[in-house]
């Protein structure tokens, strides 16, 4: 089988609870959604090529075309392997497009899901192969979808299925807009599934940043329904990391 894939490379994981983890990235191209804060607007079509790594985190890349077969990918992977690193990082764009794919890939290593969860049934697919989930919730406000209601319960469902066997956690990008009215369907969803879910408020990096009182007022009103809420920002921008 083969994919189409916008890069691959090694750096740090910027979002989340596991910030800090060293990881080999690969970045699919395709999405089904249209966040307005999208930070890889260009991974939504497919790419003619794809970009790698020659050294991990250098960024010294080279360029192959598009798409990949499942044999090189697992090669790059294994040239981008340190001793320091711990997961594969499949992001996008959205790799549950990919998921059959996906499936083939073997690694020998950990798999960390970077997903928008909208995708239930291509989740299925992967529920026992993942061993980390980030799960979106996209809120009204992010204008990722004509259809909310549908993707929001997509999300939910995707969550309840991932979270049976992969460690998982929800990320919710707060918006200076974001209110307890935006999020509430979201953490009500959580709750009803699982409240020990940890449920990430990430304010969105922007140059209209979310002010403080806003954070901490969605962190109490969420806290009152789930166990482990958490406001992280994206910290490999922080950083001026990929
Ligand atoms: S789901 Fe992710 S990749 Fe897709 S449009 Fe939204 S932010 Fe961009």
């Amino acid at each position: 089988m083969e994919a189409y894939i916008r890069e691959i490379f090694n750096s740090i994981q910027g979002e989340g609870p596991y910030a800090g983890v060293r990881q080999v990235f690969v970045r699919f191209c395709q999405c089904q959604l249209h966040c307005e804060y999208c930070d890889t607007p260009q991974t939504r079509s497919n790419a003619e090529i794809c970009r790698i790594e020659r050294t991990p985190g250098k960024g010294d890349f080279y360029s192959i075309d598009n798409p990949i077969s499942r044999d090189d990918i697992v090669e790059i992977i294994g040239n981008l392997w340190t001793p320091s690193t711990r997961h594969i990082s499949l992001t996008g764009g959205e790799p549950l497009i990919h998921a059959d794919f996906i499936r083939t890939l073997e690694p020998g290593h950990p798999l960390y899901l970077e997903t928008n969860s909208g995708l239930p049934e291509q989740a299925q697919k992967l529920k026992d192969m993942v061993a980390v989930a980030s799960c979106d919730i996209k809120l009204p406000e992010h204008n990722s979808t004509r259809d909310y209601k549908k993707l929001l319960k997509n999300e939910l469902e995707t969550i309840s299925i991932l979270s049976r066997t992969s460690q998982t956690f929800v990320k919710v990008v707060v918006l200076p807009g974001t209110t307890e009215q935006s999020i509430s369907p979201a953490v009500d969803g959580v709750a009803s599934i699982d409240e020990n879910i940890p449920f990430i408020l990430q304010p969105v990096t922007s140059d209209r940043p979310v002010p403080p009182e806003l954070l901490f007022g969605l962190m109490d009103f969420a806290g009152k329904k789930l166990k482990d809420v958490r406001a992280i920002p994206q910290t490999h921008k922080m950083m001026g990391l990929l």
